[in-house]
């Protein structure tokens, strides 16, 4: 069947890497998941709209991977198409305190990039392991910060692979959320207005975000950052770790002791061992403390 659909993007002029039945663990953070039955990396954007006009037509299942760093893959893989655009739509240009960023670019570049030209408003992204459009999607931040807070507009492709814009205050952005995050669609990009500002104090404020994460953070270890979103009013790592939960493990899955909204694999983790032992925690603090967590990554 791989083998089909691969033909079938090939003669529809896709351009781009296809791979078939194609693990999907070393492609996440926390190295967890089978194989993609279509992992296709598109060339350019007209590509990913051959992918997606392809798969309406056959109604082929798709999915968009970024650098599935908030990502739970299932043990059994995903049928369909996994679009993959890390490595792909990546371009980063500056002009004046505007940069504008391809979906596929790494998030910590692009910070970077800012920082270099003496642009304020990324640094928080030192640290968030994901890629432009995964960002967009999940309005990636931390503390106070948002990417939301920082977007002119986002450039996406909808289901039926047109291409479509949206200023900051259609992307419907709210705490790790975005309306990019509700629809079918393919972010291909954003544009962000930026602050002018003194290089140093922007990458002396970057490199200080990065390292606050490398102190509080098991970054040494896979997993998918924070499990749980901010519960109103507290923190769901303090309820965790309240819970007596720090070090639960179940197989190769283990809540850290080094944070306790991340849960490590120790290696060999499943998607099942995951869902388990976020379950059990969820029960467990609502048990103690009434609160039930809501859960931040996506389990495809
Ligand atoms: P993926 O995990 O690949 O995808 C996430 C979801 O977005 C999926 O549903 C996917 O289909 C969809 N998606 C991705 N790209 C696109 C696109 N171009 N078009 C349409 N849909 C798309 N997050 C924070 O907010 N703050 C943090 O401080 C933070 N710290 C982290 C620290 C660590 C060590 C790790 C591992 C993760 C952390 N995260 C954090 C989580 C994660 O890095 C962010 O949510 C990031 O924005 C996800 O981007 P991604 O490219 O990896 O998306």
């Amino acid at each position: 069947m791989a083998a089909r659909i691969e033909e079938g993007l090939r003669d529809a002029g896709f351009r781009g890497e296809i791979a078939g039945e194609s693990p999907l663990a070393p492609l996440t953070t926390w190295r967890i998941g089978g194989p993609a039955e279509i992992l296709a990396t598109p060339a350019d954007l007209d590509d990913a709209v051959i992918a997606l006009r392809f798969a309406r037509q056959r109604g082929l299942p798709w999915r968009v991977l970024g650098n599935g760093s908030n990502l739970l893959a299932p043990d059994a893989g995903v049928r369909g198409i996994v679009l993959r655009l890390r490595g792909a739509l990546h371009a980063c240009t500056v002009e004046g305190d505007v940069l504008t960023a391809g979906a596929g670019a790494s998030f910590p570049r692009v910070a970077n990039v800012a920082a270099e030209h003496g642009l304020a408003g990324l640094e928080f992204a030192a640290g968030i392991p994901g890629t432009v459009g995964g960002a967009v999607v999940m309005n990636a931040g931390w503390h106070e910060h948002e990417t939301g807070n920082a977007v002119a507009h986002v450039d996406f492709l909808d289901e039926d692979g047109k291409a479509r814009r949206l200023d900051r205050a259609g992307c419907g952005f709210a705490y790790r959320r975005s309306i990019f995050r509700e629809r079918a669609v393919v972010v291909a990009g954003a544009r962000f207005t930026l602050s002018p500002d003194d290089p140093a104090r922007v990458k002396a404020r970057l490199t200080a975000f990065a390292e606050s994460r490398k102190a509080s953070q098991p970054t040494e270890l896979p997993s998918c950052g924070s499990v749980f979103l901010k519960p109103d009013g507290d923190f769901a790592g303090r309820l965790i770790e309240a819970a007596g939960l720090k070090g639960k493990r179940i197989g190769a899955i283990e809540v850290s002791s080094k944070h306790a909204n991340f849960f490590v694999s120790l290696g060999g983790a499943t998607a099942k061992d995951v869902l388990a032992l976020v379950a059990a925690v969820e029960d467990e603090v609502a048990r103690r403390f009434g609160v039930r967590l809501v859960r931040e990554f996506e389990a495809w």
